[in-house]
């Protein structure tokens, strides 16, 4: 057990054994609870299979699933000697994309699942796309499935080989991706060294885990607090909350928000319904600022230092994914940016270059349009007033999910902001 925290996605295509992977993970970590795992261990026992209680587990897992019982990895807890780990919505979720650019279960880290039997698929090249535009630091690569290969070491080098290739066609670092042979199946590498495997004397799944960089709070960036609601308390006064991403807070603070243009000396802070002298990033906060009224500011502004000030843009350029749209985009279009708290309208302004998913390389300087499974440099003009960061700068305020017809039709983090006067 510890307190460090970590949020980690599980990425990878269908049927490659994302679900069983995090299932050993609980029961190899001890988090899927003793009166499940006995239930299943007194019916392994009662038809002669003792010493199966995992494969009893995920096959009671996947007939609530055919029965419609949605078994959600994500949200699923567990720990390791170093880390506590949350795992994140998972690509495929509905609101994966939006969850995680808005901040709502940024992963830090990622396991890509890469079945040895069918090796790079499609999903498989679009979620480590994703991964890079999104900024994940680690990747632990699991090649599963190894049973069913005979655990051949041939089989597992060739898999590997394509997978680098994958990571070097997004300029993902090799070097931040370590790769294991695995079986989530039947347990291979995961929490202890596999006799099946013996050419294989690098990390086993649990060590590599406990490896992963400690996530490092933005303490050192400047203060930003995007606003989620504001409340009137009696005897205090307006009260705005949020979580703050970026930065410290300290009572006696000089603070703007952003784009409301308002500002002044933070009087109190309160966290857990208790004043606290100082908040940092991950703490959710009330506070109170002298001389600011309740229609002053709103949700979507975001608080900063008075001489730090959030950035307002006028337009800004950023990198998109399409993900999934019925038809084309083209230059004039105008769906809802969600960013941090905000939700603002905002019109592609131009489609600057259209760029290969698989290589990163520019594949078309300014096209007619763009569509799904596209990535595209493109320059957006909101329509309302929006504080938005470069992501190089604060990558925190510098995602954004865009939204239209009631799903989540691209993703992007911010190049270039540029400011209104
Ligand atoms: P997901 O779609 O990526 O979450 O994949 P699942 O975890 O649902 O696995 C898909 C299928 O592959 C299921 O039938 C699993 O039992 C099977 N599977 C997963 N991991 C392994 C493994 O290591 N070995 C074998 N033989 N089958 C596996």
């Amino acid at each position: 057990m510890s307190d460090q925290h970590q949020n980690l996605a599980i990425i990878g295509h269908v049927d490659h054994g994302k679900s069983t992977l995090v299932g050993r993970l609980l029961y190899e970590t001890g988090s899927v609870p003793e009166h499940v795992i006995e239930q299943h261990r007194e019916e392994a026992e009662e038809k002669g299979k003792g010493g199966f209680e995992f494969a009893y587990v995920m096959d009671n897992l996947a007939e609530e699933r055919e029965r419609g019982v949605t078994i959600d990895i994500a949200h699923q807890e567990f720990s390791t000697d170093e880390y506590d780990f949350t795992i994140v919505d998972c690509p495929g979720h509905r609101d994966f994309v939006k969850n995680m650019i808005t901040g709502a279960s940024q992963a830090d880290n990622a396991v890509l699942v890469v079945a040895a039997d069918d090796g790079v698929a499609p999903q498989t090249q679009e979620h480590v796309f994703l991964a890079r535009t999104l900024g994940i630091d680690e990747l632990i690569v699991g090649i599963n499935k190894m049973d069913i290969v005979d655990y051949e070491e041939s089989t597992y080098d060739d898999v590997v080989e394509e997978v680098e290739q994958l990571l070097k066609q997004v300029q993902f670092n090799t070097d931040d991706a370590s790769f294991i042979p695995i079986s989530a199946f039947e347990g291979d590498n995961i929490a202890e060294e596999s006799d099946n495997t013996p050419w294989y004397d690098g990390e086993i799944l649990l060590e590599a885990l406990n490896s992963l960089p400690e996530p490092e709070p933005p303490t050192d960036a400047p203060l930003r607090l995007p606003i989620q609601d504001v409340y009137t308390i009696s005897g205090i006064g307006t009260v705005p909350v949020g979580r703050i991403e970026t930065g410290i807070m300290n009572t006696g603070d000089n603070v703007s928000f952003q784009p409301s243009d308002v500002g002044g000396e933070v009087k109190t802070i309160e966290m857990h319904h208790e004043e606290v002298p100082t908040a940092e990033p991950g703490d959710n906060v009330g506070f109170n600022v002298r001389g600011i009224g309740k229609d002053d500011i709103r949700r979507g502004d975001v608080c900063g230092p008075a001489d730090d000030p959030p950035s307002v843009a006028e337009t800004f350029q950023a990198q998109i994914v399409v993900m999934q749209h019925p038809s084309v985009i083209t230059a004039g279009y105008t769906p809802v940016f969600h960013a941090h708290t905000a939700q603002v309208a905002c019109t592609i302004e131009s489609i600057d270059k259209k760029m290969d998913p698989a290589s990163g390389e520019v594949a078309e300087e300014n096209p007619d349009f763009i569509q799904s499974g596209d990535a595209a440099v493109v320059t957006i003009r909101p329509q309302k007033p929006l504080s938005i960061e470069p992501s190089s700068e604060i990558p925190e305020l510098g995602s954004f999910a865009i939204r239209d017809m009631g799903q989540t039709i691209a993703a992007g983090k911010v190049l270039d902001v540029h400011e209104k006067e």
